[in-house]
C-alpha cells in the first residue's frame, strides 16, 4: 500500500475560503458563510463570577435563534450560487483547461 497523488476535480468556495470535493458540499458552505457575513453569530457569553458576574447570556445565531429565517436565506443563496455556476460554465471551462 503507498499513497497516490490523485487529481481530482475540486469546487472553491470563495466567502468560506476552502475548497470541497463536492458541488453540493461547497455550495452549502458558502451559503452558510454568506449567511455568517450578513448575521454575524455572537459568541456566548465565557462566564465567571469575576467576569460578568454569571450573566448567562447564551449569544445569538441565526441558525439555532432565527431557523425560519436561516432556512429561508440558505434557499436563497444556494439556488443562487448554484445558477451563476450553471450560468458561467465553470466546470466546463475547468474540464477545458486540464485537457
Ligand atoms: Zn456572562
Amino acid at each position: 500500500m503507498s499513497i497516490e497523488i490523485q487529481n481530482t476535480k475540486a469546487y472553491y468556495a470563495p466567502t468560506k475560503g476552502r475548497r470541497y470535493l463536492s458541488k453540493q458540499a461547497a455550495i452549502r458552505a458558502e451559503a452558510r458563510a454568506i449567511i455568517e457575513k450578513h448575521v454575524p453569530s455572537i459568541k456566548p457569553c465565557r462566564c465567571s463570577p469575576e467576569y460578568c458576574g454569571m450573566c448567562g447570556d447564551p449569544g445569538w445565531s441565526c441558525e439555532t435563534d432565527q431557523p425560519e429565517r436561516f432556512a429561508r436565506y440558505m434557499a436563497m443563496l444556494t439556488a443562487a450560487l448554484k445558477s451563476k455556476m450553471g450560468q458561467r460554465g465553470c466546470e466546463k471551462r475547468m474540464e477545458r483547461k486540464h485537457d
